[in-house]
């Protein structure tokens, strides 16, 4: 066992972090504020190679592997979780969803595009009445000779409203339930596909998160991502990827608070010192410190069995799971150690606090997470 990181992995993580601090943070506060997307952002992180870190070159990626991968979302999350779920749409819901099942045609027609930033990608899944019963979908796909015809309606679609390419669950045949369920690569400007931006969300607010609308959008046979009937395992492929990153940006929503509280413990002085010598203080961020090696490790683990290409669902859940209600943790006790200050936007540690809740949310709630540990410790789904 090597908890070491490599030296490429070094190198990742000193870039990530000095662009983070450099160009992410100093203004998340006023994004965050106006609800504008960092579309500059995203363009210089396209341009360092960021938007495809585990992407093979040969599609434009920088074929790193998969804890560097976490390093990036890691760093990122640090700075802002807008800029993170992003991001891990681009990378973990869109790309590697094609690169594992797309065609050589399909992955050559849109993975270096997505690479580079020239394209954004969504990932359309969630309905009102498939949320965590993603596999009851309504939206339907019905062949009509060589093209597939798409009538439905998706929401809380993150990038929903710029992408320029989506990927949209469909069922072809409500018989087969999760069998009948494919996957379409939907270009957005194809007729009858339209979408609704969704404001004023509790966190997250740079990112965009939108409805789509798709009224008689006709798709070539071509389309087609891997096979009819397999579209629910796409999906859960893609939040195996998907749930990594955002276990990723937790642990770096964990290491901001600690940063953030440790600076503040210091200068902030109360009775006559700095109240970082209080133990009631240190107990608050020595909670933080724990959560995030915890955090981290099961994230690093989750990303080692990503690198030998076995399955890590289980690996995956639990760091999402662990990470994500941590992150509220973190964010809640930072806000402690910053007494009154802690509950304006002077410091970052309130947005901490609303960016880290939605990650016990979205890519399967927590109860979701402890439903598919529960099942693989017992061998039997309560899902229903
Ligand atoms: C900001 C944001 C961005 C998002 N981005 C995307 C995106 O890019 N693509 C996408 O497809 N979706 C996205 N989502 C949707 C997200 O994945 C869903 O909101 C989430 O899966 C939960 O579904 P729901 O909201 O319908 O809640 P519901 O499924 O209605 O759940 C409500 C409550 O019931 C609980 N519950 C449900 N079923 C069970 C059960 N069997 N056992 C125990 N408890 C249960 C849940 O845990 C939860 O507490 C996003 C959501 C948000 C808020």
């Amino acid at each position: 066992m090597n908890f070491d990181l490599t030296s490429e992995q070094e190198m990742v993580k000193r870039a990530v972090k000095d662009f983070a601090d450099n160009e992410i943070m100093p203004g998340a506060r006023e994004r965050d504020r106006q609800e504008v997307f960092p579309w500059d952002i995203t363009k210089h992180m396209a341009e360092l190679g960021f938007l495809a870190p585990t992407l093979p070159e040969e599609y434009g990626g920088m074929g790193l592997d998969f804890v560097s991968e976490a390093l990036v979302f890691e760093e990122i999350g640090r700075a802002d979780s807008s800029v993170r779920t992003t991001l891990s749409v681009q990378v973990s819901l869109t790309e590697l969803p094609i690169l594992e099942f797309g065609t050589e045609t399909q992955k050559r027609k849109y993975l270096p595009k997505l690479a580079s930033g020239e394209w954004i990608g969504c990932f359309g899944l969630t309905e009102t009445e498939a949320g965590s019963d993603a596999a009851n979908q309504q939206t339907r796909a019905v062949k009509d000779g060589d093209e597939w015809v798409l009538n439905g309606h998706k929401i809380w679609i993150s990038n929903g409203g710029i992408a320029d390419l989506a990927i949209v669950f469909a069922q072809t045949n409500p018989e087969l339930k999760h069998k009948g369920i494919a996957a379409f690569l939907v270009e957005t400007d194809t007729p009858g596909f339209s979408t609704q931006d969704i404001h004023n969300k509790l966190g997250l607010r740079s990112s965009n998160t939108a409805e789509l609308i798709l009224e008689d959008v006709r798709v070539p046979a071509e389309s087609l991502l891997g096979e009819v009937g397999q579209g629910f395992r796409i999906a859960m492929y893609a939040l195996d990827q998907g749930r990594y990153g955002v276990a990723s940006g937790c642990v770096g929503i964990i290491q901001g608070c600690i940063d953030a509280s440790v600076k503040y413990a210091q200068e902030r002085e109360a009775f006559g010192q700095p109240i970082a010598g209080f133990q009631l203080v240190q107990e608050l961020i020595a909670e933080m410190v724990l959560d995030c090696e915890a955090a981290r490790l099961l994230v690093y683990r989750a990303g080692h069995l990503k690198n030998k290409g076995v399955r890590n669902t289980r690996e995956t859940s639990l760091a999402k799971w662990y990470a994500s209600e941590a992150a509220v943790k973190a964010a809640l006790n930072a806000i402690q150690v910053h007494g009154g200050y802690g509950y304006s936007d002077e410091y970052p540690v309130e947005r901490y606090l609303r960016d880290a809740k939605v990650a016990t949310l979205y890519e399967g709630t927590t109860q979701i997470q402890k439903l598919i540990i529960g099942r693989d410790a017992t061998g039997i789904g309560a899902f229903v």
